[in-house]
């Protein structure tokens, strides 16, 4: 099995902020529900997730300057896609295969997206849970240490056999004396039992906000992690 210390390493020192390996049989799970890395690439052995922090100053405004946030966004996704390109291109040096997933609320996530479920291509938070990075919230984020829900991730699915972190419990604790998230929703598409109407977020993203970012939802639950 190969260390992932040197493709941290690579990763960091190209501006990302958060880092872990899943074992891609994670997939198999009978829980798991939408697109799998092996109906992707058949030998995937493992998937490496990378993310960077939003930053605050595109947060604190919400609702106002949701095109400077939903900007932010996207320039985070350049961040990611200009490291995942390196890891891949490292791997595939070693021969391994390697490729990188399309990341959710990019500037063609949804259209990329399952049209049915509105389910990412491949759920990049479900990989990080496997990683260990965080656990998912009521509002179908996932929480990571540190970073609460502002970060960008995405994913880069190899053959190559890498150390894997441990999987995150499935629910973050975090939420069981907390709504803020399913109140502050416009859109009414978060539920307290962590259920959600994709098709009222997407809805309300693409119909009231003309395509922009809503991200209510993020800020509420991030504020919340500021105040631990
Ligand atoms: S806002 Fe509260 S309830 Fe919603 S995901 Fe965050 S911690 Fe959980
Ligand atoms: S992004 Fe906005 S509309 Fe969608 S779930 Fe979050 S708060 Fe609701």
């Amino acid at each position: 099995m190969r260390s992932s210390g040197d493709i941290e390493a690579l990763a960091r020192g190209n501006g990302v902020e958060i880092f872990g390996v899943a074992d891609a049989s994670g997939f198999l799970d009978e829980g798991y529900q939408g697109k799998r890395p092996q109906d992707i690439m058949p030998d995937v052995r493992s998937v490496i997730v990378i993310g960077v922090r939003v930053p605050r100053g595109c947060m604190e405004p919400l609702p106002k300057g949701r095109a400077e946030y939903t900007n932010t966004l996207l320039a985070g996704t350049v961040v990611l896609r200009s490291a995942a390109y390196r890891i891949a291109q490292m791997l595939e040096a070693e021969g391994e295969a390697a490729s990188i997933i399309p990341v959710e609320g990019s500037e063609f996530g949804y259209w990329y997206a399952d049209r049915e479920t509105l389910k990412a291509d491949m759920s990049t938070k479900y990989a990080a849970r496997l990683a260990g990075l965080g656990s998912y919230g009521v509002s179908n984020l996932l929480l990571i240490p540190g970073f609460g829900p502002a970060y960008r991730m995405t994913a880069v699915i190899t053959t190559a056999e890498l150390e894997c972190g441990r999987p995150a419990d499935m629910l973050h604790d975090s939420c069981s004396d907390c709504l803020s998230c399913v109140e502050v929703c416009p859109a009414d598409a978060l539920h307290a039992d962590g259920s959600i109407d994709r098709k009222a977020c997407r809805d309300y993203m693409f119909t009231e906000l003309g395509g922009l970012r809503c991200g209510l939802c993020v800020k509420a639950c991030w504020e919340n992690f500021q105040r631990r």
